[in-house]
């Protein structure tokens, strides 16, 4: 007998309304976006898999929040992007060798990317968390990576490649330092190599 299996991914728009986006600070629209594969036979959805991606997306500043946002407005949240970028940047800066130059790179870089100002101060709290050993990096990356988009994991990568190449020529180890950050948020190699000629 044959048989055929297979995946089948469904992007869902599970909602979408108005919030309190607390990096506009003000009211905003916004969609909920969740992503829940399918195993199928013979081309029919049999079986839901694990979600693999669940997030709301502020349509003004397309930061990423936990969908709880919706919810419990008046909890902190936070914009899951923008900490994910920071830390993975600053996980590059302690690979690096931190500099008071890298470090100003590292802020360019990140207003660049999100229009927002991070101080030194920030990045020393960050580099200290990742140095504590608390919070290892690539679990944290693996556990955000259901609450990025697709675009935000992009630009996480773009960003480390830039951060990582651009004031030396780029070590072997740093490129495998940014496949293993690619790998922890569902970012394949092939995709990582189009990311980098395409973008950086
Ligand atoms: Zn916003």
């Amino acid at each position: 007998m044959f048989l055929l299996f297979g995946e089948k991914y469904h992007a869902n728009q599970v909602a979408t309304g108005q919030f309190e986006c607390p990096i506009c600070l003000s009211e905003t629209h916004y969609t909920h976006h969740r992503v829940q594969p399918k195993f199928t036979l013979f081309g029919i959805g049999i079986a839901k898999l694990e979600i693999t991606s669940d997030y709301v997306i502020c349509h003004q500043c397309n930061s990423c929040y936990d969908p709880q946002i919706i919810a419990t407005p008046s909890e902190q949240h936070i914009a899951i992007d923008k900490a994910a970028l920071i830390r993975t940047l600053c996980y590059i800066l302690s690979g690096y060798g931190d500099t008071g130059q890298s470090r100003t790179r590292l802020i360019q870089l990140y207003k660049q990317v999100t229009n927002i100002d991070i101080t030194n101060q920030d990045i020393s709290t960050e580099l200290a968390v990742i140095n504590s050993g608390k919070a290892p990096t690539l679990p944290f990356l693996k556990q955000v990576a259901l609450r990025l988009s697709p675009k935000a994991k992009q630009d996480i990568i773009v960003a480390c490649y830039q951060f990582a190449s651009g004031s030396c020529l780029m070590e072997h180890q740093d490129r495998v330092r940014i496949n293993t950050i690619a790998s922890s948020l569902d970012i394949s190699l092939p995709e990582v190599e189009y990311l980098i000629n395409h973008n950086a």
